[in-house]
């Protein structure tokens, strides 16, 4: 119905098209499309009902009243899904866990306040891997979200449900959040863009915890502009999480851009040659562009992976402690303290959650913590410290977003391992903090040219708060 905000926005002011209008569009595509891919956990009463209200202050203005008022509220009317793990005070909201099945939400998320303040209207909550673990959605306690490009893939995860609902046209915009990829990896899944802000640009207040710092909250849309807009709103300072700091975006003309490639990161097994390729491919229209493209070297990027998975668990099995069926959610009621909580979290947790749990105890535990934990927070800021100093000679560091295209339902979730290995490429941004943004490939026929015409993404990294060039070199491809 409409291609991005600045579209709809325009059609507003010119009373060609009203926030109802809109509305009901996604409303009646998430009637016809959601019982299939299951994309949305809920789909929100009030969304409606706010249209109208909405519509009605603009009814009196004239259109260039409307253009000075759009300015002031830059989402007005904007339709919004969020991840099921973001907080809208008096809804539910369960990260896709049976533990948290009837949790309802007391106080906003500082995303969705700072929405709300720019009259963005939430839709619903989309369907994730329990509590952001995973890739595909299938560790959802409600069902996979199917990918609606391919309904026997999967959308990928652990946003799926939040990628899904815009591929499928049935939402504007969305956010998730990124952990490890869960935000660039569907996205790539489902052919749009999304980024994964820097770490603490985007306030944390409202967001179920996976690992604490790892986490943050950021946009999917189909337009890169989008992206842009919306992440432009929810950065900045919080006083309720101490880890958020401003971020400007300085969209100033570079004489030279360049763009680094980890070669022997990226041309080995396990990727791809279909990704492979889109990467020589993106790399030759780059330099068409006069973009300087060099090749680097950062050894400790292999080891990525392994860091991710030692830090990741022990920090789940810290935060995970809160779900002991006495704080929040469902509780298991034996009548007796020990076994409630044996039972509510042994029934109600699923295996994957479970797993890291358990990873995470043993990796923090007195006789394994320096072997593991210690190391590997040692080498994160060594890797850290190498990337940095590689960005002083490139602007960032591009890869693909994924070693290959989405996954048939059931293909990976027999084999840990296999899915754990779809975060190669995006594990690293979370480790050191930095931004990233996950952006469709087309070849040079505007097509996927993928033998299962699934879509492939580029994954570009810059330094910290450096999103402004993030955009910039997204805007080329
Ligand atoms: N797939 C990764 C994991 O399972 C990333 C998850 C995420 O970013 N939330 O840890």
């Amino acid at each position: 119905m409409v291609k991005n905000i600045n579209e709809f926005h325009t059609l507003l002011i010119d009373k060609k098209i009203t926030i109802t209008d809109l509305v009901n569009h996604y409303l009646e595509n998430i009637k016809n499309k959601n019982t299939e891919i299951n994309a949305y956990r809920e789909v929100f009463d009030d969304a409606l009902s706010i249209a109208k209200e909405y519509d009605k202050q603009l009814e009196n203005k004239t259109s260039d009243e409307i253009k000075e008022f759009l300015k002031t509220k830059k989402l007005f009317g904007v339709p919004v899904a969020l991840k099921d793990n973001i907080l809208i005070k008096g809804k539910r909201a369960g990260a896709s866990s049976k533990v948290l099945e009837n949790y309802i939400a007391s106080y906003d998320s500082t995303v969705v306040k700072k929405l709300r303040d720019q009259g963005a209207i939430f839709l619903g909550r989309t369907n994730m891997d329990e509590f952001a673990m995973g890739g595909s959605t299938e560790n959802s306690a409600y069902g996979v979200t199917k990918n609606p490009l391919n309904l026997e893939y999967v959308a990928g995860g652990s946003s799926g449900g939040s990628a899904a609902v815009i591929s499928s046209d049935m939402s504007l915009v969305s956010l998730g959040s990124d952990t490890g990829g869960s935000i660039r990896q569907p996205a790539s899944y489902n052919g749009i863009y999304a980024l994964k802000p820097t770490y603490g640009s985007v306030s944390r207040h409202g967001l179920m915890a996976m690992a604490s710092s790892f986490d943050v909250i950021g946009p999917f849309a189909k337009d890169m502009d989008d992206v842009c807009k919306v992440f432009d709103i929810i950065k900045g300072v919080d006083e309720l999480d101490s880890t958020t700091h401003d971020v400007n975006m300085i969209f100033s003309a570079k004489d030279k851009l360049r763009v680094g490639i980890p070669r022997e990161f990226i041309f080995t097994d396990g990727v791809s040659d279909e990704v492979k390729k889109s990467i020589e491919n993106t790399i030759e229209r780059l330099k068409q562009k006069g973009v300087e493209v060099v090749d680097i070297s950062i050894p400790l990027l292999k080891e990525s992976l392994a860091i991710y998975y030692i830090l990741v668990p022990a920090e789940v099995s810290s935060n995970m402690s809160r779900y002991d069926g006495i704080r929040y959610g469902k509780n298991i009621d034996t009548k007796n303290g020990i076994e409630d909580y044996l039972q509510t979290r042994g029934q109600l947790l699923g295996p994957e959650v479970k797993r890291r749990i358990i990873l995470g105890t043993y990796i923090l535990s007195a006789g394994y913590h320096d072997a593991y934990y210690k190391k590997a927070g040692i080498l994160r800021e060594n890797l850290r410290q190498d990337i940095k100093n590689k960005l002083k000679d490139v602007d960032v560091i591009m890869t693909p977003t994924t070693p290959d295209t989405s996954f048939k339902i059931g293909e990976k979730i027999t084999n840990t391992l296999s899915l754990y290995l779809a975060d190669i490429f995006t594990v690293t941004a979370n480790l050191v903090g930095m931004p990233a943004i996950s952006v469709p490939y087309k070849d040079d026929k505007g097509e996927n040219s993928t033998a299962n015409d699934l879509p492939l993404g580029i994954q570009l990294m810059a330094d910290t708060d450096k999103e402004d060039t993030l955009f910039s070199i997204a805007k080329m491809l």
